[in-house]
């Protein structure tokens, strides 16, 4: 089967336009992401450059070879500058007109002017490396966990690498490299369907990325108490749950910690909010620098802090939570060159039954807390589940099972 080259042209310059406008329009309602604008006006370029070589043996060759494919070159690069403004890069822009004006100026010379070949190794140089930059430039990247980065990374290699191979695929099979029968060549229908097929793709597939991007910052968002960076209470409660579940078919002892800042009231009486909210600040980074790598730290609301640590000894539990107190305590004395001196009260339960619900982890741990604020503030208190679980066994001639705990934990915590 033979495809027309003229057609090929025309759906191409039609797909090019939709797809730069479609980019467009998805930028003007969400503004943020910088790069899908370059997107859009990458294919709007190759669009105008489809156009320009179309009108070959119409137009002077200057227009239909060389401008065209600067314009293409540079539809390249904007794509690949696209892809730099993605992952907060900026623009170079000596590199993003450089493949256009060193075509440009290649074309002047005599050897380049009457070589099809020498043109067809530039060119397909020049896009290959800007395919090749756009996909180094993903890769690079690839610390942010985006499951579309991967076949954006898969197809601007695989085009570039398809540009690279056309001077050696070329020699192999029918060019038609003569100036009368340009449009016949084989290659030229097979280079057109494919750089259609990977116009479209490509450009789904960098929508998806900032789409991808943008939910995944939502997520984040609502997950992550901006004041401090930590987890907020739901993301907290949720891992903590999904840890305890995975804890339950594996059962090692565990810790779960309240901490409350002392009297915190009255830093922000003393010292303004602002200074409250840097206190805040000062006491997540240090609860966090405390804590081991497999530790669950969240902020509840508040001054109020939790925490889960997983398999831990009663005294690792105690010596983390001491190096909190004594860490806060010690960073406090003076915020923003001021002499706040804040203390923290810290109420900690470990348990060893593998079955135990947060819930009464959580009541436990409260009620240990309670009596670190009890006896005098800035000092650490510690509950004991099992204690409370055999309590409850003795009183109701059952073993407790999770939800009865956390009933009962709420109880006498009350
Ligand atoms: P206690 O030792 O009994 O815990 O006393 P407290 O003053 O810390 O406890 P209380 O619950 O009475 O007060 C908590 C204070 O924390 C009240 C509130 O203004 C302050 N607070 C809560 N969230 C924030 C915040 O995001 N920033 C600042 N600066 N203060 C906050
Ligand atoms: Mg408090
Ligand atoms: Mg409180």
């Amino acid at each position: 089967m033979k495809l027309d080259v003229n057609t090929l042209f025309l759906i191409t310059i039609y797909v090019e336009v939709i797809l730069g406008l479609l980019l467009l329009f998805v930028w003007v309602q969400n503004t943020t992401i910088t790069a899908v604008a370059w997107w859009g006006f990458a294919h709007l370029l190759r669009a105008i450059s489809v156009v320009l070589f179309g009108l070959y043996g119409s137009v002077p060759d200057v227009v239909s070879i060389d401008i065209s494919n600067a314009v293409l070159f540079t539809a390249f690069a904007f794509t690949w500058t696209g892809a730099r403004m993605f992952d907060h890069l900026r623009p170079q822009p000596i590199l993003l007109f450089g493949g256009a004006a060193l075509w440009l100026v290649a074309c002047r010379m005599p050897l380049v002017a009457e070589s099809f070949n020498v043109r067809v190794l530039i060119s397909s140089g020049i896009i290959t490396a800007y395919t090749w930059a756009t996909a180094y430039e993903f890769w690079r990247g690839r610390s942010e966990p985006l499951v579309s980065r991967w076949p954006a990374i898969f197809m601007l290699f695989a085009h570039g690498a398809l540009y690279l191979l056309r001077t050696p695929f070329g020699a192999m099979l029918p060019w038609s490299p003569t100036r009368n029968d340009v449009f016949e060549s084989v290659w030229l229908t097979v280079l057109s369907f494919e750089a259609l097929l990977f116009t479209i793709a490509i450009a789904f597939i960098l929508l998806a990325m900032a789409k991808e991007r943008t939910e995944q910052r939502h997520k984040t968002a609502a997950l992550i108490d901006p004041l401090t960076g930590i987890p907020n209470r739901r993301a907290f409660l949720e891992d903590a749950e999904a840890q305890l579940k995975r804890q339950a078919l594996k059962p090692r002892p565990l810790a779960v910690m309240l901490l409350d800042l002392d009297n915190f009231k009255s830093v922000n009486d003393r010292f303004g909010h602002a200074t409250g909210d840097r206190v805040l600040q000062v006491f997540a980074e240090i609860s966090s620098r405390a804590m081991r790598r497999t530790d669950l730290f969240g902020r509840l609301g508040g001054e109020e802090f939790a925490a889960l640590l997983c398999d831990v000894t009663r005294e690792r539990a105690v010596a983390i939570a001491e190096e909190i107190r004594a860490g806060f305590a010690t960073a406090s004395s003076e915020v923003d060159g001021r002499p706040v001196v804040a203390t923290v009260s810290i109420g900690i339960v470990v348990s060893h039954d593998a079955g135990v619900d947060l819930a009464a982890l959580l009541a436990q741990a409260d009620h240990a807390l309670y009596r670190a604020k009890d006896n005098g503030r800035n000092r650490i208190e510690i509950g004991s589940i099992e204690l409370l679980l055999e309590r409850v066994k003795r009183i109701t001639g059952e073993s407790p099972l999770a939800p009865l705990g956390a009933k009962a934990a709420t109880k006498s915590a009350a």
